[in-house]
């Protein structure tokens, strides 16, 4: 609607009367890869999140929370400075009041070892730990990559393995299966041994991979002298071939952990767990020693990896604790909502009934009646704002309820309600508002 009110240009030498109201703002909008998750994706958002914490509880891991800002140094020394997220990701900034250098977390390994070594979690005894939220990484937005984004995280601190290191393989089996994703998702598992081999390592893949240099990108190239390992997991198509003829660490482990790996594929094998070894995996995180582990889909394109981890003896050391032997991993949550909404499309969170009342003595039974069937532990809308019966009625449609329930004059005098069911057949019918709970608990149970 246009008004000339609103639409007259302000000036200070001719406010005008009228002109009280100041200029419409222009609307800000959320951070670049950052994103707004609304009820009706929230539904399935909370659905699989559900599951998640269950599935954990059930073996044994515990919630632990800790902070989203920690400082820079903390990141730098766990992941390793020749990392992507370390070069090119991390939000960092400067604490304005005392100038310390901060970064929101690009992941919760780190943070969760300063706890653990912080408190001496592991006093007493080694600990299974789980934590879920936010993390930050500067990178490229496209489908199943973001600058927020959530992970699941678990770890079990204080155990060798390789009985953990299955353990949460077959935790996350069960979980695919429970959410029925089990067959868009494998597993693919390495050794990337201890510290030895990986230097012995390290020079036979800069030998191979200088022989290659005039092919190699940019980024391999820098690597050559950083981080020869991450140039296998290099994502550029044009260097497959040359990486896939690389030597293999999986060849040369040294005997603890040819033992381990060795232990850990039979362990698989015994649980029925399909897995394919592949020798080039090699995970993004300077942290890892031996076991090393992805479960990946084809369905998202060149995102796949739903989850990915592995073992970190190191790190506790690295960090300035004991030496701690732990293994654990991440997985992506808007990755697997993402799979989520293929396999099934989108949940929506109906109400059980939606309650259509006019009047004062109405409203009076409607609450009575609505705060009962909470009771039972149903989700009750109650109309708010007033309206006739016919548009309550349209909004009880809308709200996609499987009731709705109705009190006017007559039913308030009478001490009833009447019922309509909205999603199946059957009949309006008058009950006593008493009896609504439990008359609507029966029929729930009949047809869910
Ligand atoms: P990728 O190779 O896909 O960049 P990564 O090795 O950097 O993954 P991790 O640090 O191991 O990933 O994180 C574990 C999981 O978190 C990934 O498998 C993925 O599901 C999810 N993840 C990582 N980065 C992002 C992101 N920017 N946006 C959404 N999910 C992410
Ligand atoms: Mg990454």
């Amino acid at each position: 609607m246009k008004s000339a009110m609103t639409d007259a240009p302000r000036s200070a030498t001719s406010p005008g009367a009228d002109d009280a109201r100041p200029p419409r703002k222009t609307a800000l909008q959320a951070v670049r890869g950052m994103n707004d998750v609304l009820p009706d994706e929230a539904a399935l958002w909370e659905r699989f999140e559900e599951t998640t914490r269950d599935v954990f509880r059930r073996y044994g891991y515990r919630n632990l929370r800790v902070p989203i800002v920690e400082p820079t140094p903390l990141f730098v020394r766990a992941i390793g400075d020749a990392t992507d997220v370390v070069e090119h990701e991390m939000y960092t900034f400067e604490d304005r009041l005392n100038g310390e250098s901060l970064t929101l977390r690009p992941e919760a390994t780190a943070g969760i070892v300063r706890a653990a070594i912080e408190h001496n979690l592991l006093y007493e005894r080694p600990q299974r730990v789980w934590l879920a939220g936010p993390m930050f990484r500067h990178e490229r937005p496209q489908k199943g990559r973001y600058r927020q984004f959530h992970q699941f995280d678990v770890e079990a601190l204080g155990f060798a393995g390789p009985d953990v290191d299955v353990e949460q393989i077959v935790m996350l089996a069960r979980l695919w299966r429970e959410l029925g994703l089990a067959d868009g998702i494998h597993l693919e598992i390495n050794s990337i041994g201890d510290a030895a081999e990986r230097r012995a390592h390290r020079s036979a893949l800069v030998e191979y991979f200088t022989r290659y240099a005039d092919a190699l990108d940019a980024d391999s190239r820098r690597r050559l002298s950083t981080n020869p390992l991450r140039i296998l997991d290099s994502k550029n198509p044009a260097l497959q071939e040359i990486i896939a003829g690389a030597p293999r660490l999986v060849d040369r482990l040294e005997l603890p952990a040819r033992t381990h790996f060795d232990a850990l594929t039979q362990m698989l094998a015994d649980a029925g767990i399909a897995y394919i070894v592949n020798p080039r995996l090699v995970r993004g995180l300077d942290y890892y020693n031996r076991t090393v582990f992805e479960w990946v889909t084809d369905r998202l394109g060149a995102q796949g990896t739903v989850a990915g981890g592995g073992r970190y003896d190191g790190l506790f050391e690295e960090l300035g604790g004991k030496f701690t032997p732990a293994c654990g991993f991440a997985m992506g949550v808007e990755r697997m909502i993402l799979l989520l909404q293929l396999a099934k499309g989108d949940v929506r969170d109906a109400p059980f009934a939606y309650i259509v009342h006019v009047g004062d003595a109405a409203a009076k039974l409607a609450h009575r009646v609505a705060e009962e069937l909470r009771d039972a532990g149903h989700s009750i809308v109650m109309n708010a704002g007033g309206g006739s019966f016919k548009a309550q009625m349209k909004r009880a449609d809308a709200s996609d309820a499987r009731f709705a329930l109705i009190v006017g004059d007559d039913e308030a005098a009478a001490g009833t309600v009447a019922i309509k069911p909205l999603r199946e057949p059957g009949e309006q019918r008058a009950v006593a508002a008493q009896d609504v709970a439990e008359h609507l608990s029966a029929s729930a149970h009949k047809t869910l």
